[in-house]
């Protein structure tokens, strides 16, 4: 059995896309298959292995009821604003309605040049878009929304990036592609007709309570936002490429390029090779994803009222919600990962204490709270070898317990929130290698086998928890090209 695709974007938004068809791959193979989401969405995996399947998996021969398309869109890249972006190397290849009742896209990553390409070759490399499978899986074990892969295929085509690579596509499902940059690429254009039908359109799709009410769509936009950062904030997740092209209307994460998770604590933490000023550090992705939802706000001024000084009163009211709604969603998400129950004045500052601490001597993030749920059982001692200098986490512990009070942290309510495993430098690093280079897929198994329950920590996975090796050295990331 096939997809049973219902292509809304392709029905209601023409002129919003090009209708457009993948290159034919010479020998798609299956890398990795998903059965969580095939099940999901209803798809029969021995359909989606056939060598049908893997056609319509890689972008070549859509099956009949696709409508393949690149969508356009625009969007502000590290500041700067390119007024035509769009899908340059990817394709919505339809929408299907998963079990649940929730419509999905199916889109394609890596399936060919389209109309949106510029100077790109349309393609993807096969370390990339296991990348991208894993680190969604990973954040979707975490708590965290996020569009994640349907598969993995090569294509069979050698592809140059720095030598030859092993082409590869990624099947990837989402709520919607709806990106700010796609308010914004009509926006730019001044066509306040399709703004209108586009809003129209993600309101149904995300927010159907909303119909007709822009405002509440802006601010039901922020309020997801708000949220996903601050979900982020707590594993310490860095997007690492956090243009308004890559945010998202439905609240998922989005394009995992050159992210990755935090090790030693550190508001500036930038792993990116691309962000050579920062503007998208750890620490600054709260401040970043306002301006984004700035930026979008601006789209939508005509829409939220007529006149346009009430339009930018209210956008601006909108915008300005975002750091008091994020600052909640982060204060409650540290609370429980501190072990912290109820809500008392002085936890913005006890919170604030340890992370100053962790930052001077660059402490691991995540095994900190680990650490810390085992003080809360009664196991000081990986607590302390965390710290070079122990006399501040001392001091720190003494707060820390009074606020606690006599009867102690809820120690099983900790390692709940608190993940054992993350994609941690050292082991993507890894994984990736051995697959990409050597065709070894064991590694990348296991590594996603522990992600998949990052609470519950396990025998044979030990070393997950670790931190990088000493030789493992600085650590950068690349544009996943
Ligand atoms: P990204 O950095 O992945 O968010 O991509 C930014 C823009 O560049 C999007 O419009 C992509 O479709 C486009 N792009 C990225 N890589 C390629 C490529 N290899 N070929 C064509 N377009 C690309
Ligand atoms: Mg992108």
């Amino acid at each position: 059995m096939g997809f049973r695709f219902d292509n809304t974007y392709a029905r209601d938004l023409d002129g919003f896309y090009v209708p457009w068809a993948g290159d034919k791959a010479p020998a798609p193979a299956m890398v990795l298959l998903n059965h969580d989401i095939a099940d999901e969405l209803g798809l029969d995996t021995a359909y989606l292995n056939s060598p049908e399947g893997r056609a319509a998996l890689t972008g070549g021969a859509a099956p009949d009821n696709a409508a393949p398309l690149a969508q356009a869109y625009a969007g502000h890249q590290f500041g700067g604003f390119s007024p035509q972006l769009g899908d340059g190397r990817a394709l919505l290849l339809g929408e299907v309605v998963d079990k649940a009742g929730h419509r999905r896209d199916i889109y394609l990553k890596g399936s060919g040049r389209t109309p949106f390409s510029r100077g790109g070759d349309g393609k993807a490399v096969l370390g990339p878009v296991l990348r991208e499978y894993l680190m969604g899986e990973a954040m979707h074990a975490l708590g965290i929304p996020t569009t994640r892969a349907l598969a993995a295929l090569t294509t069979g085509e050698e592809i140059n990036r720095e030598g030859p690579k092993p082409g590869a596509v990624l099947a990837r499902v989402a709520s919607s592609h709806l990106r700010v940059g796609t308010f914004q690429f009509f926006a730019a254009r001044g066509e306040a007709d399709k703004l209108r039908q586009l809003a129209d359109y993600a309101i149904a799709r995300h927010d159907p309570e909303l119909a007709g009410n822009y405002l509440g769509f802006l601010e039901a936009v922020i309020v997801r936002q708000a949220k996903l950062i601050a979900q982020w904030m707590h594993v310490g997740f860095i997007h690492g490429v956090m243009n308004t092209d890559n945010m998202t209307i439905s609240g998922e994460t989005i394009d995992y390029g050159p992210c990755a998770f935090m090790d030693g604590y550190g508001e500036d933490v930038v792993f990116s090779s691309i962000d050579r000023n920062g503007r998208y550090a750890y620490g600054n992705q709260p401040v970043i994803a306002q301006w984004n939802l700035a930026r979008l706000a601006e789209t939508l001024l005509g829409l939220i009222a007529d006149d346009e000084n009430e339009a930018i009163r209210l956008a601006t009211n909108a915008v300005n919600g975002f750091m008091p709604k994020f600052r909640e969603h982060w204060l409650t998400g540290m609370r429980a990962k501190l072990g912290l129950t109820g809500a008392q004045q002085g936890d913005d500052a006890l919170i604030a204490g340890i992370l100053e601490v962790m930052q001077a001597q660059r402490v691991d993030y995540t095994q900190f709270f680990r650490a810390l749920t085992r003080q809360a059982a009664g196991d000081s001692a990986p607590l302390h070898a965390l710290f070079s200098d122990g006399a501040s986490l001392t001091t720190w512990l003494a707060r820390w317990e009074i606020r606690v009070g006599p009867s102690g942290a809820d120690a099983a309510a900790m390692a709940a929130r608190n993940p054992a495993y993350i994609p941690r430098n050292h082991l993507v690093e890894a994984a990736l290698n051995a697959a990409a280079k050597h065709g070894d897929m064991a590694p990348f198994h296991k590594l996603l086998s522990a992600l998949t329950s990052p609470y519950a920590p396990r025998d044979g996975f030990e070393a997950y928890e670790l931190a990088a090796p000493q030789d493992f050295g600085p650590y950068q990331t690349f544009c996943g090209t």
